[in-house]
């Protein structure tokens, strides 16, 4: 039997162990990248000069090895074949498979932003993402981050730490519009400022200003930024173009059902690339859960995917931010208990439904963030009385 996986990120190289561990013979990974699996939420830290390339590297050589499992990197697949079992390379070669999972994750998204063609515009998605941005901002003074989410904050905090000055450009009315409340917003916007980072809010960019190469932004309300490098951090698009193209179900990513299988016979898809009931998460847990599942099934097991709690955390040193599960709920059978410190940056909110803790947001309390994550995921029992001791 075998299995051919494509992708090697956080699902791909989850579900390739997962088949090693169940006995799977044949277990061959195709990567359109040229680095070994490496570690993507450590990326901000590489931009920033503090760890090094080989620290982001997940596991060394031997450990494929080990495990019988063959990687193919430079490999990028180039076109689906269902009807005959098989998957085309970029060099014509025909891959035979049993089973295979596409684990091809998620893409950059970039609006359209005049400008965004520009020399000195980036992404920051894969290594060599990285690579070029440290290249690039060696020559730059000030850049602009388009985008106030996690991934737009962490890659501000980067280019920072490299002595740029940086202003991060959101267009909702607070940072982090999809963890935080406008009170947690107002906290956290305080902490980013004091790291040193502008913050320009309900900010939606016209153009990206420059003769070929990057001046500046400026904004549909007139507002000018100048910048010689513009990082877009605007979210991530799953990247199913392979499944559409050899007509699988493809809704936003492509479509799985419980055991992780697309509509179309013996493929499976898990992780960013994947649309599990109508929704594609984009985190690392999701992925796992999903890579594991998957593999399960393509061993001949029949194992299904239970939906994992979302729950983001800010790697930012200094800045410890947690949001987990429902954060903004609306509706009357929500309890909500809030307490904040806007001197001291703590912010504590708790989510109750039916006696069960089903949010929490924590800025400036690292030992209660992981209390309550916890909480959060398992939706441990709490009445209002509990929950107001925990957050006192
Ligand atoms: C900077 C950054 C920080 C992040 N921080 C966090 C965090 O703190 N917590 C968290 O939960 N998540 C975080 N994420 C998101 C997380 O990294 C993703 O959810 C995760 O990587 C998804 O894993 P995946 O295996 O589905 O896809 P990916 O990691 O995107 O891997 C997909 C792989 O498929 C390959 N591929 C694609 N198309 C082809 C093809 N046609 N042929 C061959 N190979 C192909 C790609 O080259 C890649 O190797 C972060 C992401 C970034 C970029």
């Amino acid at each position: 039997m075998r299995h051919v996986i494509v992708g090697n990120g956080v699902a791909g190289a989850t579900a390739a162990a997962e088949l090693a561990r169940r006995q799977a013979r044949e277990v061959e990974i195709y990567t359109a990248e040229r680095h070994p699996y490496y570690f993507r939420p450590r990326l901000p830290y590489f931009l920033a000069g503090e760890i090094s390339q080989e620290d982001l590297y997940v596991h060394p050589p031997s450990w494929y090895e080990k495990r019988g499992i063959k990687v193919h990197q430079e490999s990028r697949v180039m076109r689906l074949m269902p009807d005959q079992k098989r998957i085309l390379l970029a060099d014509d070669t025909e891959v035979p498979y049993d089973r295979l999972l596409l684990a091809t994750g998620g893409v950059s998204f970039v609006p359209p932003i005049e400008g965004a063609e520009k020399k000195g515009v980036f992404t920051l998605r894969t290594l060599d993402d990285a690579l070029a941005i440290r290249e690039y901002a060696a020559r730059c003074q000030e850049a602009v981050v388009i985008g106030g989410g996690l991934l737009g904050l962490e890659a501000a905090r980067g280019l920072k730490v490299l002595g740029l000055s940086v202003t991060t450009l959101e267009f909702s009315p607070r940072l982090l519009p999809r963890q935080l409340d406008d009170e947690g917003g107002a906290i956290f916007r305080r902490l980013i400022e004091g790291l040193g980072i502008g913050v320009a809010l309900k900010a939606e960019t016209k153009a990206i200003l420059g003769n070929g190469e990057v001046r500046g932004v400026v904004l549909r309300d007139g507002r000018e930024f100048p910048a010689q490098m513009v990082l877009i951090a605007t979210g991530v698009r799953s990247n199913a173009g392979l499944a559409a193209e050899a007509g699988l179900q493809v809704e936003r990513g492509v479509v799985v059902d419980e055991r992780m299988l697309s509509d179309a016979p013996n493929i499976y898809s898990a992780g960013d690339a994947a649309s599990f009931r109508g929704r594609s998460w984009g985190i690392i847990p999701v992925a796992r859960s999903q890579a594991l599942v998957a593999a399960a099934n393509m061993a001949g097991d029949n194992v299904l995917y239970e939906t994992v709690v979302p729950s983001n955390t800010l790697k930012i040193v200094g800045i410890d931010l947690t949001s987990a599960g429902t954060v903004m709920p609306e509706g009357e059978e929500f309890g909500e208990i809030r307490r904040s410190d806007p001197e001291a940056g703590v912010y504590k909110k708790l989510v109750l439904k039916d006696d069960a803790l089903v949010g929490a947001i924590v800025i400036g309390d690292k030992a209660l963030a992981r209390k309550l994550e916890r909480m959060v995921i398992r939706k441990a029992k709490l009445s209002r009385e509990e929950a107001l001791n925990a957050s006192s």
